[in-house]
């Protein structure tokens, strides 16, 4: 069956502006907080924080995290890249970047 059958045009297009409205929120609070990373990062910077420590204390996050969602949900994924545990509800690795597969999730 043809789903456009079911909605009329005014819908669709109602649908399609409120899914673009939320979209263009959600790249500018990313773009917000890309900012707030560059302001944090050259404070740290500017304070003498070096980069190994700046990698350092995200490493600790990302394993708090995923012991918190381990805790919470039970899910874990394994990086196929870089073989760190993420949490299952990233799309992609907090370590390395790459994107996940759901078919790593332990
Ligand atoms: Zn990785």
């Amino acid at each position: 069956m043809d789903l456009t059958e079911l909605m009329n045009t005014d819908d669709l297009l109602a649908d399609a502006e409120a899914n673009n409205a939320v979209s263009q929120r959600l790249i500018h609070q990313v773009e917000h907080l890309s900012n707030l990373c560059q302001a944090f990062y050259e404070c740290l910077s500017d304070a003498g924080i070096d980069n190994s420590t700046i990698t350092r204390k995200l490493s600790e996050i990302n394993e708090r995290t995923n012991e918190t969602e381990y805790a919470t949900n039970g899910f874990l994924t394994e990086c196929h890249s870089c073989g760190k545990l993420v949490s299952s509800r990233h799309s992609y690795c907090t370590s390395c970047g790459t994107r996940l597969t759901k078919s790593f999730i332990l």
